[in-house]
């Protein structure tokens, strides 16, 4: 399975979540791509499975999930003094997790050749107990590397000092041998 992460979501907990689906349901799509889903912000608060989706066209082997990096907060809805407010997402913890499992083996069904959602159990009643335990975190950002401009300055004038002082000793032979010639002639 090719797996395609566009989210912020570390792709090896996500490859590592949908590969116990695949196991489990014995059947995998060719590939998968993994998105972030936009929470409206006109709407009303959202919960998580509401806007968490899942794409497959039956019979082909291409799944699209798209998941969250947010959510419009319940409380701050109501309370707050801007309306809506999104709550980041640090990570999907476990019922989360599941919850993205479970639209996942809704969509492996379509894939394994099931096309009516009447036949279908509900997604929200699949059986995900396997998936305990699993959370999927944040892609580790990269540490960024601090610039020491002092060193670097440093460094620079060192290179300056080298190069004029090297510059100043050829000009120096070069001064003495027309000095010479110089005298030469005087003495004449
Ligand atoms: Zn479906």
């Amino acid at each position: 399975m090719k797996l395609t992460n566009e989210t912020k979501y570390s792709t090896e907990d996500l490859r590592a979540l949908f590969n116990a689906v695949n196991k489990h349901e014995g059947a995998e799509p060719r590939t998968l791509r993994v998105f972030t889903a936009k929470v409206p912000s006109w709407n009303a608060p959202t919960a998580f499975c509401m806007v968490l989706r899942g794409v497959a066209w039956s019979g082909s082997r291409h799944i699209d999930m798209g998941i969250p990096k947010h959510l419009l907060d319940v409380k701050a809805g109501i309370d707050g003094p801007n309306g809506i407010v999104k709550v980041p997402l640090l990570g999907l913890d476990n019922p989360q997790t599941k919850m993205v499992g479970q639209v996942y083996m809704h969509e492996l069904a379509h894939i394994r050749g099931i096309h009516k959602h009447k036949e279908m159990q509900n997604w929200t009643s699949l059986d995900a107990e396997y998936l305990n335990g699993m959370t999927v975190g944040l892609k580790k950002s990269k540490i960024k590397k601090v610039r020491n401009l002092k060193q670097e300055r440093y460094i620079k004038a060192l290179t300056k000092v080298k190069a004029y002082k090297t510059k100043i000793k050829r000009d120096t032979t070069l001064m003495e041998k027309w000095l010479k010639k110089v005298r030469y002639y005087e003495k004449q």
